[in-house]
């Protein structure tokens, strides 16, 4: 998988992409990520990337040459999918994920300031992606959550230890409660049935936690597990 990330800001994803286990998965050559500056292909004498917006208004409008150019220059990889982040798209789930990591490479476009000149949707088509229904200043951290929700389903990325196969989302429910040492903390303590090694009453206990838990946090998810065939 290749990530090609177009941004203003190239520093805000090669920063968290330089920790942890993303580092680690990067340095493995599990996957790749790769940034593209739209400012570096305008055509602009003062390098100018936006403007102010037709028809009056606040804030500045990220201009069509500079994204469309660098759109241009990404070289493209047979399967390979262009998203723009933006809180108009589609909200990113567990399901959109799973589905993005079957690609071999997926462009994401990150707005900033005002946004797009409609120009750049009508030129690229891309697939439009938010991560809810809310405003952030830009684009980068949204395609953030996406690389990195991607890169967990994308195998090596996770060790043993990390597998993702558990995690909430994963069978329709949220995750079981977790605990490690020490076995009593401010008098509370670890549930009998983790300590006893059986581990067919240990994934019963899990999974009777996990529905109790999803049905108190997430009646909706509850529902829609609760009716699958
Ligand atoms: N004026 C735009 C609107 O109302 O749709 C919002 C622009 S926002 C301030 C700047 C950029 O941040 C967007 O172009 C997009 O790339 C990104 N962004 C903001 N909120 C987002 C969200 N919830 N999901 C994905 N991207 C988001």
């Amino acid at each position: 998988m290749k990530f090609d990330v177009m941004t203003l800001f190239p520093e805000m994803i090669e920063d968290y992409c330089g920790h942890s286990i993303m580092k680690r998965a990067l340095n493995k050559e599990i996957f790749e990520v790769n940034t593209i500056n739209p400012r570096n292909f305008t055509i602009d004498k003062h390098k100018k990337v936006d403007d102010t917006p037709y028809g009056g208004g606040a804030g500045m409008v990220l201009m069509a040459q500079p994204y469309v150019d660098a759109y241009e220059s990404i070289e493209r990889c047979e399967n390979s999918l262009t998203i723009m982040l933006s809180p108009q798209g589609e909200p990113l789930n567990d399901k959109l994920v799973n589905d993005f990591a079957k690609y071999n490479q997926l462009i994401l476009i990150c707005g900033h300031y005002e946004g797009f000149d409609e120009r750049i949707r009508e030129i690229i088509k891309p697939k439009e992606i938010s991560v809810g229904d809310f405003v952030l200043t830009g684009g980068e951290l949204p395609a953030l959550c996406l690389i990195d929700a991607v890169s967990r389903k994308i195998e090596g990325t996770l060790g043993k230890i990390e597998s993702a196969d558990e995690d909430t989302f994963s069978n329709g429910l949220i995750e079981y409660p977790h605990y490690t040492k020490p076995r009593k903390y401010r008098g509370l303590c670890v549930p009998e049935v983790l300590l006893n090694g059986n581990h067919k009453e240990i994934n019963e206990f899990r999974l009777q936690k996990s529905i109790e838990r999803t049905k108190a946090k997430r009646p909706d998810l509850y529902e829609k597990w609760e009716n699958k065939d």
